[in-house]
């Protein structure tokens, strides 16, 4: 067993809650595309993450190489282990869990996913993402506003 598909009992329950599974299959898909584009020239698999194991990916288990398989199983369980309900999107989460390198990977990685998903019916995804971050900037814009008027 490698480091990918240990994962302790509380990762494992949390895998199989449905707003769980349907994150993490979401990120599965945007590894399976970022790896796709990046990393044809490696040796690619379909990953052996702890959501894999478990089946949340059903019949479509990302294939990627053994980087990025790592950086997946990573989210897997940062995402299992996410204390919010429910989960804002990483991006405009306050609490900032991910490691700083791992942070800057998913972001790289959603930059190139997230477009490319929405031909891989991720069409709601990308909307519901597009929404909350049109919230998030309001909400930044009122709490800088009050910032001014408490001045
Ligand atoms: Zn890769």
């Amino acid at each position: 067993m490698t480091d990918a598909v240990q994962a302790s009992d509380k990762v494992t329950a949390r895998l199989q809650d449905p707003a769980v599974a349907r994150d993490v299959k979401t990120l599965g898909d945007f590894v399976h595309i970022y790896c796709a584009g990046h990393h044809r020239d490696r040796a690619r698999h379909a990953v052996q993450t702890p959501a894999a194991a478990l089946g949340v990916y059903g019949r479509r288990v990302p294939v990627a190489c053994e980087e990025c398989e790592a950086h997946l199983a990573y989210g897997e369980k940062r995402r299992a282990l996410c204390p919010k309900a429910p989960k804002p999107f990483c991006a405009h989460c306050d609490t900032h869990c991910y490691k700083p390198d791992e942070r800057e990977w998913q972001r790289q990685m959603m930059r190139y996913s997230g477009p490319r998903s929405v031909l891989r019916g991720h069409a709601l995804d990308a909307i519901r993402h597009a929404l909350e971050a049109r919230k998030h900037r309001a909400a930044q814009r009122r709490a800088a506003d009050e910032r001014k008027d408490a001045r």
